[in-house]
């Protein structure tokens, strides 16, 4: 039985692509060093996925920045503002387009998420006059490398719709119709290509999950009728992932595929239907070991699908892979010594998964080596099913006890907002910032060395304790109204409270991809989650007793935590965010027990948890708001709650935001010119927002008067007792100087745009 992945992860195990793409960045690699680093990572990837035993070498998933990108730049679909390519596009200005140029002042195309992923995708940006062509040839150098090594080649790359209805055309929307016809065109030059030199071409077309209009149905069908024929000998394989297809079957059903894949770990319900639809020469990929976890397969479970598909389909027509591409997977598990053995068993990195896909291609043919594997499966899941370790019946027995009235608070926000106000004595437009301050080399060194154990406890709280005293003057200084404590402790607002929590554990190596030459590491959720300690307390109370103005103190929701982390996938995911929900409680009341009146629980993540079809969105909702509001809303009403919200648009769940029911909400609204605030001239939030007046992503400084203009504008729309005056996220990625200046200039026209409004 074949085997293909539909991607494997391009950062290497030891993140080798951060390091060369960075020092090229630098100035310290040239372009000769980077693409030697780049050549060998793509062999060493190819050949750990041969021996691990999959087929096919798949070509094209591996991406200096971004696989997306790497589309624009093959099909000559490169905006204005970089030039126009004559060739095909340069590593200058392939940079250029990922990040922007500084020395220039070019700036980056957009960045958004993949799908309900932590990956971030460059937007591909549609001219009005846009036309393509074929000008890359990265993809046709790297599947040359491939054969020189004897692999049997597929290509991959993005699919035409999952281009085109995922990028933006001019005013944002894309005239599919109009661009389709020059893009088949110019893939059709791709195809003709690779046709003799690969065995398969893939063509990912993840959007065949979301909702699709009626109408792209018999384009996409004949784009890829033409495909199809263009390819022979080599045969087309369209990818679906992240969800069941069933809902778009007509998009596929009957086509002349070589072959689709399917994401049977996401939604294995969608074989039975999908099995009837597919072509009569077709081969079905069934996407059994998941793409976008660390857990070993369940065997048993996917060789029952894989068995469903045999007995309609015959072997030969059957191929076995991961669910989507590994990218979204650290490399290895080998080496991961930190942690709990127990576990680790449990467990499986991108290179396990590969040997997982070809123990399940195997079984059943007899092979001793293979059945012991399978055996060794099902002793693994049978110890976790029976962990201990898993298992806290505290926890489990305190979810089962969460009461409707736990979620709400006392008394309505207009109560609430009276005497917070009183309380805590809060001009018109009040300034603060989103938590976290400049995190300078010292911070992160003293905090690496306390990890590492190289400092004592003691010097390490003096260390924090000096970070925490700065970071409080300087507000002062600048005169801010609400103030933080900088966050300094923190390495990641995700890790440091995974760190304290009971159910959590974290690898040393597992890093993977969030956009460019920026990997993340998240913590892995293996069992119920406690608190088994207070976890800010101590850093909030020393920052509080040092200044006489209200002090925020900082914590991470539950939502957020768990959309950054590798969840258990033994139960929904809405359980183990309840668990984590009342950890925070816990936290929220304990600060609250000890004279914290203002409290902060960043969400960032929970746009990026929503459901990709509209029908599975109230539901999410619903917990993932509840959740919140289990964290947040046991406090008394003079305690004021804030939360945090970026990296996302959020005109689509307004109404859900404004169910968490938080008093103040500070939200990334200044990269799109305060877009944000169209939709608020529509939903009349109840409550106060700091739409944020500067971009802190750029290390530029706003004047003055822009962000006066913004605030004015701001108050055009929503009540100026209910604004606040914010940056629009936290400051720890920028330097000082920028810092001060900008939170001086933000301070600044707080009060100008005070007086014009008549506040004090
Ligand atoms: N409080 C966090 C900070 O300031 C929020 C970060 C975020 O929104 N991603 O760093
Ligand atoms: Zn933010």
């Amino acid at each position: 039985m074949l085997t293909h992945t539909p991607g494997f992860p391009r950062i290497g195990r030891r993140r080798e692509l951060k390091r060369a793409v960075e020092a090229y960045w630098k100035g310290v690699n040239d372009a000769a060093t980077l693409d030697a680093v780049c050549k060998d990572l793509r062999r060493k990837h190819w050949e750990m996925q041969r021996d691990a035993g999959i087929d096919l070498a798949v070509v094209g998933d591996f991406s200096l920045y971004d696989h997306m990108l790497d589309a624009a730049a093959m099909f000559g679909c490169v905006p204005e503002r970089y030039g126009r390519p004559d060739g095909p596009v340069g590593l200058e200005t392939y940079f250029a387009m990922a990040r922007g140029d500084g020395r220039t002042g070019v700036t980056a195309m957009e960045m958004t998420k993949w799908f309900d992923t932590n990956y971030h995708y460059i937007v591909p940006e549609f001219a009005a006059d846009q036309t393509f062509s074929l000008i890359g040839d990265k993809l046709f150098r790297e599947v040359e490398e491939a054969r020189a090594l004897g692999l049997r080649v597929k290509a991959a790359l993005p699919g035409p719709f999952t281009f085109l209805l995922l990028g933006k055309g001019p005013g944002g929307s894309v005239d599919v119709t109009s661009l389709l016809p020059s893009l088949v065109e110019a893939y059709l030059q791709a195809v003709a290509r690779l046709r003799e030199t690969c065995e398969w071409i893939q063509f990912d077309e993840p959007v065949l999950a979301l909702d699709l209009p009626e109408t792209l149905v018999s384009p996409f069908r004949s784009a890829y009728e033409a495909l199809v024929e263009a390819a022979g000998p080599a045969r087309v394989m369209a990818t679906s992932f992240f969800g069941s297809i069933t809902h778009n079957a007509r998009f596929v059903s009957g086509l002349n595929l070589g072959a689709l894949h399917l994401d049977l770990a996401r939604a294995p319900e969608q074989l039975e239907t999908m099995l009837s639809e597919i072509g009569p020469d077709t081969l079905l990929s069934l996407g059994l070991v998941d793409g976008r976890n660390i857990w070993r397969v369940d065997a048993e479970k996917a060789l029952a699908l894989r068995k469903t598909a045999v007995d309609a389909l015959g072997e030969e027509r059957v191929m076995i892979a991961p669910s989507c591409s590994l990218l979204h997977t650290p490399v290895d598990l080998e080496g991961e010594d930190a942690l709990p053995p127990e576990v680790k068993n449990w467990m499986a990195f991108a290179l396990q998964k590969c040997r997982e896909v070809r123990m399940l291609a195997d079984a059943g043919g007899g092979a001793p080596e293979n059945e012991a594997a399978l055996r060794e499966n099902a002793a693994a899941w049978k110890a976790r099913r029976e962990s201990t370790a898993i298992r806290n019946e505290d926890v489990r027995r305190r979810v089962s006890e969460i009461a409707p009235e736990m979620l709400s608070r006392r008394s309505p926000y207009t109560r609430r907002e009276a005497v917070q106000r009183e309380k805590l004595g809060l001009p018109l437009l009040p300034t603060t910032t989103i938590g976290s301050f400049p995190q300078t080399r010292d911070i992160r060194s003293t905090r690496l060395k306390n990890k590492k154990g190289e400092i004592s406890p003691d010097a390490y709280r003096e260390s924090v304790r000096g970070w925490i005293r700065e970071v409080v003057d300087k507000q002062t200084e600048i005169g801010l109204d609400v103030l933080v404590h900088g966050e300094s402790e923190r390495n990641d607002m995700v890790e440091y409270f995974g760190e304290q929590l009971d159910g959590f554990c974290f690898t040393q190596n597992g890093w993977v991809q969030s956009y460019g030459s920026r990997c993340v590491k998240p913590p892995v959720i293996y069992g119920d989650a406690a608190r088994p300690d207070p976890m800010t307390l101590e850093w909030i109370l020393y920052a509080r007793s040092l200044t006489d103005k209200p002090l925020k103190g900082m914590l991470t929701g539950p939502v957020t935590i768990l959309c950054w982390s590798f969840v258990r996938d033994d139960q929904p995911r809405s359980e183990t965010c309840a668990q984590i929900a009342l950890a925070i409680r816990d936290e929220v009341l304990d600060l609250e027990r000890n004279g914290v009146d203002v409290i902060q629980i960043d969400e960032p993540a929970l746009r990026e948890g929503l459901p990709l079809r509209s029908r599975d969105r109230a539901d999410y909702l619903r917990w993932a708001v509840d959740c919140f509001r289990l964290a947040a809303n046991g406090v008394r009403d003079e305690t004021q709650i804030h939360t945090h919200m970026c990296y996302a648009e959020f005109g689509d769940i307004l109404e859900a935001i404004a169910e968490m029911d938080a008093d103040v909400i500070s939200i990334e609204a200044s990269r799109s010119g305060m877009e944000l605030l169209k939709a608020f001239e529509e939903f009349r939030y109840p409550n106060e927002i700091g739409p944020g007046v500067y971009d802190i992503h750029s290390p530029r400084v706003p004047g003055v008067e822009e962000m006066e203009n913004l605030l004015r504008n701001a108050a055009g729309v929503i009540p100026a007792e209910r604004l606040w005056v914010n940056p629009d996220c936290g400051l720890k990625t920028r330097d000082w100087p920028e810092t001060l200046a900008a939170l001086e200039n933000m301070v600044r026209a707080a009060a100008s745009v005070r007086a014009e409004l008549g506040g004090s």
